[in-house]
């Protein structure tokens, strides 16, 4: 299998640094990490067949260098590149760069980053093959004052101004009403142009109280595409996930059916290859897609425990050329799995906590799992995402994965820096959270933001 690629460059750190060299390992693919001078501690570097360094702490000169990452490649004689998820795994032009230079990038072609990166266009594309949006100006807002003004009573107050190109939570706007429209779509197109150097605004109904429903989809090259179910993103603060859960409470069996067989459909559409999400708001009973990430996530795993696929073997497999090794009739969701995301954080001002990990003893026992590059003596730097691993824990329905991971949270012991365990432990004890399908702004409200 994969006799194609030898060798995997890790173009990341952390966790999933660690995850994708346990897939190579157990796929007997060699690898190399790449670090900066601030990760030569990283558990993936010591355990990887040869490891770079790629230039100073800074992400700008280590993570996001895109000559040092391909000359990293050549002279440890790379096949393939895998950008695991944050830093270069959304960027086409890092994509295109790698493969001219004769590497496998796993994921996604340039061009499908490219058009997913890009809000108008991504809603276009998954219109036109049968995806659920909401609804909205369908295309960039243009100077015909008039005409937005109709349109924005078309689709109802309040809206949401995005940005096309906009990302991480940032180039959005929500107006109540027709008198300050006009005054922050300007805006808007401002601030978007001096941040993502693209000006394009478009407007979307805003919904008030939806969920985060996300559908996992893999495609290979060769035009088949199935789709892993979804999960549920909804406990967030400030726009960053903070648990995550497979499947979705409250999804039937029939949404679950229609919602995936169309995002599967727009890969075949689209020609696109690799592990993807698709990701909607639900709001009564509905789906509508906000955007597409063409990357492995955070949570995959709540969706590895329930479906039994592993994710970043199969992005391996088919960035080898190798067809999909399930059909979607394969694909069974078992039980239930909740991930808790462990950040160096204080718990109450949620101010980072870099600094030596003095102690610390990971949780076990049936259905848990861990994912994480920290150890006793391990110093957490202060350049980089606080997240320091997630815990995953899967039982035969929700009551049991929570149980489950109250258990495995208990057992966590992490000393010398703070953690978010003792938020994590209130979230399982919390009521709304107990009932299941809490929506977006839960979370903000229970800690009382
Ligand atoms: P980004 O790429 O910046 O993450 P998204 O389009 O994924 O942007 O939106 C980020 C978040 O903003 C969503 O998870 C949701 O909380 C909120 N949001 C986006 N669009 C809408 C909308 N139409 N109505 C309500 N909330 C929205």
């Amino acid at each position: 299998m994969s006799a194609m690629i030898e060798k995997v460059l890790i173009a990341n750190r952390g966790e999933i640094a660690l995850r994708i060299l346990r897939a190579c390992r157990e796929l007997g693919i060699k690898t190399v990490a790449v670090h900066s001078e601030a990760d030569r501690d990283l558990k993936h570097v010591l355990l990887a067949d040869e490891s770079v360094c790629i230039g100073p702490a800074a992400a700008m000169q280590s993570y996001l260098n895109v000559p040092a990452l391909i000359s990293a490649a050549e002279v440890t004689d790379t096949v393939a590149i895998h950008p695991g998820y944050g830093f270069l795994s959304e960027n086409a032009d890092f994509a295109e760069r790698v493969e001219k230079s004769g590497f496998i990038f796993i994921g996604p072609r340039p061009e499908t980053i490219r058009l997913m990166g890009d809000k108008v266009s991504a809603i276009a594309a998954m219109k036109e093959a049968g995806v659920p949006c909401v609804p909205g100006s369908d295309g960039p807002i243009d100077d015909n004052k008039k005409r937005t003004l109709e349109l924005a009573r078309e689709i109802g107050y309040p809206i949401m101004i995005k940005s096309s190109g906009g990302g991480g939570g940032r180039g959005m706007r929500v107006v109540h009403s027709e008198a300050t429209l006009l005054n922050a779509i300007a805006l808007t197109k401002a601030e978007a142009a001096a941040a993502f150097n693209n000006d394009m605004v478009y407007m979307e109904k805003y919904l008030e109280n939806p969920r985060h429903v996300e559908f996992q989809v893999l495609a290979d090259q060769m035009g088949n595409a199935i789709h892993l179910g979804e999960r549920d993103c909804s406990m967030q603060r400030r726009h960053q996930k903070v648990v995550e859960e497979a499947p979705a409470p409250g999804i039937t069996e029939a949404q679950r059916r229609e919602i995936g067989e169309r995002c599967a459909a727009a890969c075949r559409s689209i020609g696109y290859r690799g592990a993807g999400t698709f990701e909607f708001l639900y709001e009564n009973g509905q789906f509508y897609f906000i955007e597409m990430n063409t990357r492995v996530q955070v949570e995959h795993p709540v969706t590895e425990m329930v479906t039994g696929v592993d994710i970043v073997k199969e992005q391996i497999l088919i960035a080898a050329g190798e067809p999909l090794r399930y059909r979607q009739e394969d694909i069974q969701m078992r039980g239930h799995a909740i991930e808790c995301r462990i950040n160096a954080e204080h718990p109450e001002t949620f101010m980072p906590s870099p600094g030596k990990i003095t102690d610390f003893h990971a949780p076990g026992g049936p259905g848990v799992r861990i994912e994480t590059h920290i150890y006793s003596g391990y110093t957490v730097p202060c350049h980089y995402d606080s997240m320091i691993g997630k815990l995953i824990t899967h039982g035969e329905d929700r009551d049991s994965a929570v149980a489950r991971m109250c258990n495995a949270l208990r057992e966590t012991i992490i000393e010398g820096i703070h953690s978010n365990i003792k938020l994590q432990r209130s979230i399982m004890r919390d009521g709304a959270f107990l009932a299941g399908g809490t929506n977006i702004h839960y979370l903000e409200k229970m800690l009382g933001l």
